[in-house]
């Protein structure tokens, strides 16, 4: 078999056979195939697509290209949840503690930040010490001792997916269905839980930008994931507009405590009661919306949600103390008010350009993970569906660099149309798919 004949193959538009997809994932994670041909290969698949069968054989050859994770000495339904990438995206923060606190098992593998969204292993790390690389033994240990654990991908873990990533990244061939399906799924297999929650974003701000392309997405991940016999459920749900006030790493973080502490913003607590209801359903704790409902607020307003989030960050080796004095979080230098040049009800915020000024503010995509800002971003003080005066506060920016701070705020303010009808603000929940 011969790499040059399954590209031509994909780029004619034929289906490509179970033993060329596995041909082609074995022989790149081996390291025998080179990056230009991976390359071209996803390149054409990104234009021809792929079928519902080719989805299914490339997440499962991911899954097995490393090891796939026992959690059978974890007790209790292992409930995942997984979102599909956005902006302001620090649900997991907020959720996991949540549904921790409700008795359910977390064992979670996180990412880093992936295109224009941001991605939960950073933001953990604004905590002083977080350690997102401990052992899998210590994995297991933690979730038995305090119901929660997140770890990074580890080199182990679907390794075929860790590399096709880091090539689809930087080759522009992310946003393609099959493949962040396939993506997402074989890190969720291989990651052991029995039950998954999805979270699929959709608009501007997500890789999917139209309702009807996200509800395909999350429909065929639901038939990936309850095929290979895992529980699966997806939440279809806004990413037209950053989630939430913050973007940027400590800056989600605090928003994260704050939603613990029964201060979050509507949009985001929202989405988190919905996917929270789902994990607890999955995971046997309720039997319906409204019972999963109340369990979650009760760990609001007893604060047993903000202590789980301290218990987990102490056992990952991070600073605790932060979860109840953000001051001790990583803080910006300059704080600017950046300014409405117009009057009117804001109708659209461009979203993936929010997450681009946000990475400019931290030195770019290529900056190494060491020493990615994490102090820098925006606070947005209004959403889609606001009237602003001109001259009115739209967000406040946390920058530590003046040059990039004025490059951000250009940026920023372009992403924004403000016009003179009044709209409707987009509701955060689009649908839900089982
Ligand atoms: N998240 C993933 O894990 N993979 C993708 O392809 C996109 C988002």
């Amino acid at each position: 078999m011969r790499m040059y004949d399954i590209i031509m193959k994909k780029r004619n538009g034929l289906s490509l056979s179970d033993e060329e997809i596995r041909f082609f994932v074995q022989g790149y994670t081996k390291g025998e195939i080179p990056d230009y041909q991976v390359s071209a290969l996803m390149m054409a698949i990104y234009f021809q697509g792929m079928s519902k069968e080719e989805t299914l054989t490339l997440t499962m050859e991911m899954a097995k290209s490393g090891d796939m994770l026992d959690l059978s000495d974890i007790k209790g339904i292992k409930v995942d949840k997984h979102s599909t990438g956005g902006v302001g995206d620090k649900t997991s923060l907020a959720l996991t503690p949540m549904v921790a606190a409700c008795g359910i098992s977390v064992a979670k593998m996180s990412g880093r930040g992936l295109g224009h969204t941001g991605g939960t292993i950073d933001k953990l790390e604004s905590f002083e010490g977080f350690i997102t690389g401990i052992s899998r033994e210590k994995f297991i240990d933690n979730v038995n001792n305090i119901g929660i654990s997140i770890m990074g991908q580890t080199a182990d873990l679907a390794p075929a997916d860790k590399k096709l990533y880091a090539l689809r990244d930087v080759t522009a061939t992310v946003d393609q269905m099959s493949l962040i399906a396939s993506s997402i799924m074989s890190k969720k297999l291989a990651a052991g839980a029995d039950a998954i929650v999805l979270d699929v974003k959709t608009g501007s701000g997500a890789f999917m930008k139209t309702l009807d392309d996200s509800i395909a997405l999350a429909k065929e991940m639901v038939s990936i994931g309850n095929g290979a016999g895992r529980n699966t459920i997806a939440v279809v749900s806004d990413m037209d507009q950053p989630l939430g006030f913050a973007v940027g790493n400590a800056l989600e973080v605090i928003e994260a405590i704050d939603t613990l502490k029964g201060n979050g913003p509507a949009d985001f607590v929202e989405l988190v009661m919905a996917l929270g209801s789902q994990m607890l359903i999955a995971g046997g704790k309720a039997q319906s919306q409204e019972e999963a409902y109340a369990l979650l607020q009760d760990t609001l307003t007893s604060g047993s949600a903000l202590e789980k989030l301290a218990e987990f960050v102490k056992a990952q080796g991070g600073d605790e103390k932060a979860v109840y004095d953000t001051s001790r979080l990583p803080k910006a230098t300059i704080i600017r008010e950046i300014r409405s040049d117009k009057s009117g009800y804001i109708h659209k915020i461009q979203c993936d350009e929010i997450g681009i000024c946000s990475l400019i503010l931290g030195g770019g995509r290529e900056t190494k993970e060491s020493e990615i800002d994490l102090s820098v971003g925006f606070v947005l003080t209004r959403k889609m569906g606001d009237y602003v005066k001109a001259g009115d506060t739209l967000a406040i920016m946390h920058a530590n660099d003046s040059v990039k701070a004025d490059t951000a705020e250009k940026r920023f303010k372009e992403a924004y149309t403000i016009a003179e009808e009044p709209i409707q603000k987009p509701s955060i929940i689009k649908t839900i798919i089982s």
